[in-house]
């Protein structure tokens, strides 16, 4: 609640023994300079919290602690992917229902913990292959030096005679030589460890990008391949087709047979789409009971001709409810295809299959709809 300016921070308590650092003029100054500050700010909290107000009003949501809080992430941009996906259904003339914020918040939070999480992973890799480095270049270097030093002994040895200082310094390059074998022994078993760690990394990466439930690639796994292939096969002129398939009334499923009857209902869909899975064609979970399949060097009829065939497959089947024994009635999805290359930019091409998904919902779902390419 802090952005509504209400239980702010505490105020701050001097530690033991602490002295007024300030003398009394840049105090003074400081306070003025202090209240300035404040008054902009409340300023700046009462016009959000205005903001805020119309927000809830325009859209008949209700005032509570949940609200309040999507309100202030989507009228003061601190979300701005929020904001963005916020006005984008506006636009769409679709009402921002608390249903509807509730799903976006959860997706957010999922997505907000993966993308965390994944950061930390590169930052860690990053750290780890300079330290490799380093340790790499260090155990060639300490063995090297070993090695002269471990001849210069043996020329110090055949030296007969029966000099003190000779002794001395024979003892000490002996003693050298025990260090540096030393350091070079813990220095390999680093690169070891190094190395352990570099693959268990390399593994939380790649768990990063699997969706739990259904184990398919998740939202960043597809836009990660999706930017690249995108970039891939405008150099060399290949086709690329992206779909969203969308269970239909999926809700439906959940209130009449529980959430988990819902998960496996999911699990199902989503096994079914991955046997369309091959080096050119990427399926993923793009989020909820939404899909999105990648094709390469396939034409639009070719890409439609397949997603339209994975929709038989699942409209076909007869899913039984194994807890209940009831059945789940027919299950269909809908789905928007498109031709990416056919649209100016990689984003465009993901908002044209998303909105020919929409039409086939509109036409009365179980259905394939391609996307149509600007004029
Ligand atoms: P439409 O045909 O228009 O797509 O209708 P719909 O009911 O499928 O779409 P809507 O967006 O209204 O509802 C989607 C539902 O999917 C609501 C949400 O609770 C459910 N859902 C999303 N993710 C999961 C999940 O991981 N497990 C389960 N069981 N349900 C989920
Ligand atoms: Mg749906
Ligand atoms: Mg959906």
């Amino acid at each position: 609640m802090r952005w509504l300016g209400f239980g702010g921070g505490k105020p701050e308590a001097l530690g033991e023994g602490a002295q007024p650092v300030l003398p009394a003029e840049a105090a003074a100054m400081a306070q003025v300079h202090d209240s300035a500050e404040q008054g902009n700010r409340r300023h700046q909290q009462l016009e959000s919290l205005a903001a805020i107000s119309e927000f809830l009003i325009t859209h008949d949501l209700p005032v509570n602690p949940f609200t309040l809080e999507v309100a202030h992430d989507i009228v003061t941009g601190t979300k701005p992917r929020l904001a963005a996906i916020a006005a984008a259904r506006v636009t769409e003339g679709l009402p921002l229902t608390l249903d509807w914020l509730e799903e976006i918040m959860r997706e957010e939070a999922t997505d907000g913990g993966a993308a965390q999480i994944h950061a930390l992973i590169v930052r860690l890799e990053k750290t780890i292959e300079a330290f490799a480095t380093t340790a790499c270049v260090a155990h060639t270097a300490t063995t090297d030096y070993n090695n002269a030093l471990e001849a210069h002994v043996g020329d110090l040895e055949t030296i007969d005679t029966s000099g003190n200082v000779i002794e001395q310094i024979t003892a000490l390059a002996h003693h050298m030589l025990d260090r540096t074998r030393e350091v070079a022994r813990e220095l390999s078993r680093s690169e070891r460890e190094t190395r352990t760690l570099q693959k268990q990394l390399a593994d939380a990466r790649a768990d990063a990008e699997i969706d739990h439930l259904t184990g398919l690639p998740n939202r960043r796994a597809f836009e990660a391949r999706y930017n690249q292939d995108y970039t891939a096969t405008r150099d060399n002129g290949e086709p690329l087709c992206v779909a969203f398939c969308d269970i239909d009334e999926f809700k439906r499923i959940n209130d009449k047979h529980g959430h988990e009857a819902g998960d496996r209902v999911l699990r199902t869909v989503a096994q079914s789409l991955a046997t369309m899975t091959d080096e050119t064609c990427h399926v993923a979970r793009h989020g909820g009971e939404e899909f999105v399949v990648l094709l390469r060097n396939k034409m639009i009829e070719e890409a439609w001709a397949l997603i339209d065939e994975a929709r038989e497959a699942i409209a076909a089947r007869r899913l039984i409810n194994r807890s209940t024994d009831v059945p789940f009635g027919q299950i269909t999805l809908s789905a928007g295809v498109a031709d990416v290359h056919a649209f100016p930019d990689a984003r465009e091409a993901l908002r044209a299959a998303d909105n020919a998904l929409l039409q086939a919902k509109e036409a009365g779902r179980n259905v394939v709809l391609k996307a149509n390419p600007p004029e």
